[in-house]
């Protein structure tokens, strides 16, 4: 192994870019290269990309902007450029960023520590955004970077069959391909023995997993990773209303380690929007759905995305969404403004809607979704969450420890929960990282809860060992 060197990877965008990056620090590892989160120390910065948005893709850009000054003073320094916007733009990027020494696409990630070998030994510059069969996506090394983490992001497919119009995952991700069930089953159980309690599978559209392989259904994924034994947590995302499947919601009834909540992007409440989006879905189609799903799990955490000013959304449409907010009564929400991307059929759409009325229209959205979030976790004083711990919350870190310990990890429902820790004889538990513990919720925020636990005797509930509050 060569001596030790730093690798700073910056990632944009969604869970998908999280897990592509964690693979990237795990395939460079034997090439001696460990994480530092400074990128003014870092042998080799890697910077993963998101196209979806216009905003991410400025975001790269100027982060490049930084590099290349700090480049001017290390010259040995090497820069690659990976992800969405790398796939898109290939060799062009070069152009707009010419401090990068290498620009890899979503399908070359496998082929990234020869790449990194080859620019080390002979200072070359190269560009591979290749998509095919022969390419080794399904590549999933295991271990090395991320050890210790409590929760992981597991792919279990990549890219995308679905068109919508607004998007370029189609075509920067390639075509839906699924892994197979045994492989992603056999990832899991490494991860469990290596100290994760909780995974969230990843895919564009989990929901229609399999089906183009014939492997099995998603919901029969679920059950057998639902089997692995040590695992306390299963999470997904993300979810295409359209292939939703009652098996799906059943799953949330009768899975005990299936967290109870959902990400059921809906994107608009107007028929006409989500017909121009080609989500393939109607409104009417979307409420029945989330009428189901809180039949088979009545304590269910539903969130969503929202775009708006799509192209041709007029006032009647906006307030459709805004109706079905309402209706809804989601437990948080993420809101976007319509950006053109370069690729995407909405791009060459007519009827643009002003700059000022998108940033209006999202300011109602998010103004009328923070009352309910509030009104939601207000409503969770009073109750007990099971909390997975994440580990010391952030103000402990930074020093500021009150009385108790400050620890920070999710309820099932993926809210974020605060909370001190003492044993009854008044001295701080141990370090309870990775355990489910039950916590007293005391307050509440718009982004998080807050609350106490006092540690007493472990107890088993579903065979796990909760430190009860
Ligand atoms: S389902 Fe639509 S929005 Fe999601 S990745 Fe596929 S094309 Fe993009």
């Amino acid at each position: 192994m060569d001596r030790n060197k730093y690798l700073y990877i910056n990632t944009i965008g969604c869970q998908m870019n999280v897990y592509d990056s964690d693979r990237i620090a795990t395939l460079l590892h034997p090439l001696g290269y460990r994480r530092t989160d400074t990128p003014g120390r870092a042998d080799l910065v890697v910077v993963n990309t998101c196209a979806i948005r216009e905003k991410a893709e400025q975001k790269a850009f100027s982060f490049l902007g930084r590099l290349a000054e700090l480049k001017r003073k290390r010259p040995e320094m090497i820069i690659a450029v990976g992800g969405c916007v790398a796939q898109q733009e290939g060799r062009h990027i070069l152009t707009r960023a010419p401090c990068l020494d290498l620009v890899f696409g979503t399908g070359a990630i496998g082929r990234l520590p020869r790449m990194v070998a080859r620019v080390e030994s002979r200072r070359c510059r190269i560009v591979d955004v290749e998509t095919g069969a022969e390419i080794d996506e399904f590549e999933y090394p295991q271990g090395g970077a991320g050890e210790g983490a409590v929760s992981r992001f597991v792919t279990i497919m990549q890219g995308c069959d679905n068109f919508c119009t607004y998007c370029v995952v189609p075509y920067v991700r390639g075509r839906e391909m699924s892994r197979r069930p045994e492989e992603i089953v056999q990832e899991i159980e490494g991860l469990v023995r290596s100290g994760v309690r909780e995974v969230t599978l990843l895919g564009q559209n989990v929901n229609s997993y399999g089906k183009k392989e014939g492997w099995c259904a998603f919901s029969e994924l679920l059950a057998r990773i639902n089997a692995v034994p040590g695992l306390a947590r299963i999470r997904f995302t993300t979810s295409h209303p359209k292939d939703l499947s009652e098996d799906l919601m059943t799953a949330f009834r009768d899975l005990d380690k299936l967290c109870n909540h959902i990400h059921l992007p809906v994107q608009s409440g107007s028929d006409a929007v989500l017909d121009r989006m080609n989500r393939r879905y109607t409104r009417a189609a979307y409420l029945s759905k989330v009428e189901r799903l809180r039949r088979c799990r009545p304590d269910i955490a539903i969130t969503s995305d929202i775009i708006v000013g799509f192209p041709g959304e007029g006032r009647a449409d906006f307030e459709a969404t805004l109706d079905l907010i309402r209706t809804v009564e989601y437990d948080s929400l993420f809101a976007f403004k319509y950006s053109d991307r370069p690729n995407a059929p909405a791009a060459r759409f007519s009827d643009a809607v002003s700059e000022a009325e998108k940033s209006d229209r999202l300011r109602k959205v998010l103004d009328l979704q923070e009352s309910y979030t509030l009104r939601k976790h207000r409503a969770l004083i009073g109750t007990t969450a099971c909390v997975l711990v994440d580990g010391p919350s952030k103000r402990q870190e930074q020093g500021e420890t009150g009385a108790g310990i400050q620890w920070s990890g999710r309820a099932a429902d993926n809210k974020i929960v605060n909370f001190t820790a003492l044993k009854e004889d008044l001295s701080p538990p141990p370090d309870l990282t990775g355990r489910q513990v039950r916590v007293d919720i005391e307050d509440a925020f718009l982004h998080s809860l807050g609350g106490k636990m006092i540690v007493r005797e472990p107890s088993r509930v579903k065979g796990e060992k909760i430190y009860a509050a």
